[in-house]
């Protein structure tokens, strides 16, 4: 008797004393990797080569474009090239929106300034114009509640929609959310009222020339009117101009059209585990673009670092116990058909997929990570308590927030959803426009982020997450 609680007493001393010893050997191993992983990425980084590639041989890849199709060869053919196993393409159908030739607008026969051109260009899923173009009286409105107010006085009428960027939102994206709903119903609420088509400023807060795309939708049973961005610039000339003069009228002309949907697909490469390799972390980005600027920072970034992870692993000799995958998802932009596919396929063939990192907020300087999980929970707790494998790269802010639009529909399923924050400032300066392009983007920051997937795959696949309890 005597003796057997002396043995459970040292089993237990004992054990208590492996735990303590064991969890900051850990902690200091995988910091140790870490500082390997992040030396590596920026002596020898590859994330930033490819990209540059990708942007200057395929350059703007909107969905069912052939662009999308050689961006889509492109990827394959990097991961069969970094070494990755099962390296393999998911097909999706996918929308085919073409801008077409035509995109301008001109203030028509103003008493003050004349005739005068306006840059504009057309959101992605408008339909055209008639070839001459639609000409109507132009009424700048804020919001929806205005246009309601409108009622039958938009007849005939261009609605002009010109909310800005809440310019104090020390996150652009609260500035962009904020914003946005003009983009993406504006043309509904305008037709409900009668009016012909729609203007929407740009959005961005910067002041240029240069018009932001980006989606637009259309309800059943509602007019579809043509739907134009226009630039920051123009946006406060033409508001200007109608504050001075009763009755300016615009011309717009767009060639724009959907055709039917094409044959593209996701591309998909991993490191299969050591130890348990029908468990998954996803890596993500999305390789279709809009037809502006080059897709630089939306998304080849998120792209080339969710590859250039797995690349870092490979190279530096490290084996996960579970799988890492990379998937560059296909027609975010104007869809989801590439999230939305992966997910089901998931739901319903597994593997399991036990956690999901995307990379969609431009290849800027990281500062953490976003959990979609409560802040209080054990999920967002065994993501957030190695944040300090990442303190040395100042990225190791982790918070409760959005993941990304291609894994969301994984997070449904029970995955543990992430997104990689980046500093914000300057991504909607670029967004879905001829602004986002190679030389916006700085090697060091793009690996940087890279750099920090790996790690944070390279733990969550050895170590799980505590996904009970989300
Ligand atoms: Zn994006």
């Amino acid at each position: 008797m005597k003796f057997s609680a002396a043995v459970f007493l040292v089993l237990i001393l004992s054990t208590v004393i492996v735990a303590f010893a064991g969890e900051p050997d850990s902690a200091r191993a995988y910091k140790d990797v870490a500082g390997k992983i992040i030396d590596e990425a920026l002596a020898n980084g590859q994330a930033y080569s490819r990209l540059r590639e990708l942007c200057l041989q395929i350059g703007p890849r909107l969905s069912g474009s052939p662009a999308a199709a050689a961006a889509v060869e492109w990827s394959r053919q990097e991961m069969v090239k970094a070494g990755l196993d099962n390296v393999h393409l998911q097909p999706v159908m996918v929308p085919h929106w073409v801008r077409g030739e035509v995109e301008e607008a001109s203030v028509v026969n103003s008493r003050q300034v004349g005739t005068v051109p306006l840059t504009v260009c057309a959101l992605g899923g408008s339909v055209a114009t008639p070839a001459l173009g639609v000409v109507g009286k132009v009424i700048e409105v804020k919001t929806f509640e205005e246009v309601r107010r409108l009622g039958a006085g938009a007849k005939g009428a261009i609605l002009f929609y010109n909310r800005p960027f809440d310019k104090t939102e020390r996150n652009t994206f609260n500035a962009y959310v904020g914003a946005v709903d003009q983009r993406g119903r504006g043309a509904i609420e305008a037709a409900r009222v009668g009016a012909v088509a729609v203007l929407v400023r740009s959005m961005t807060s910067r002041l240029d020339d240069i018009p932001h795309t980006g989606v637009m939708h259309y309800e059943d049973g509602v007019p579809q009117i043509p739907a134009a961005a226009i630039s920051t610039v123009g946006a406060n000339f033409l508001s200007e101009l109608l504050q001075a003069e009763a009755g300016v009228r615009v011309n717009l002309r767009l060639s724009s059209h959907t055709l039917r949907d094409a044959p593209s697909a996701n591309v998909i490469g991993e490191i299969t585990g050591t130890e348990l390799p029908d468990e998954v972390v996803l890596l993500g980005g999305h390789l279709d673009s809009w037809d502006k600027g080059q897709g630089a920072h939306d998304d080849g970034a998120g792209c080339v670092q969710a590859l250039e992870a797995l690349s870092l692993l490979k190279t530096l000799g490290l084996k996960p116990k579970r799988t890492i995958r990379a998937v560059m998802f296909i027609n975010e932009e104007n869809g989801t058909r590439g999230g939305k596919a992966y997910a089901a396929e998931i739901a319903a063939n597994g593997p399991r997929h036990i956690a999901a990192i995307e990379s969609d907020r431009g290849g800027f300087m990281p500062t953490g990570i976003s959990v979609d999980a409560d802040p209080g929970g054990p999920a967002f707790k065994s993501v957030a308590k190695w944040s300090f494998l990442l303190e040395s790269i100042q990225a190791h802010r982790f918070e409760k927030g959005y993941s990304g639009v291609d894994i969301a529909a994984l997070g449904d399923h029970g995955t543990l959803v992430m997104g990689l924050v980046v500093e914000s400032q300057r991504y909607f300066d670029y967004h879905h426009s001829d602004n986002d392009t190679i030389d916006k983007v700085n090697e060091r920051e793009l690996e940087l982020g890279a750099a920090t997937l790996a790690v944070m795959s390279y733990v969550l696949a050895n170590e799980g997450v505590g996904v009970e309890g989300r």
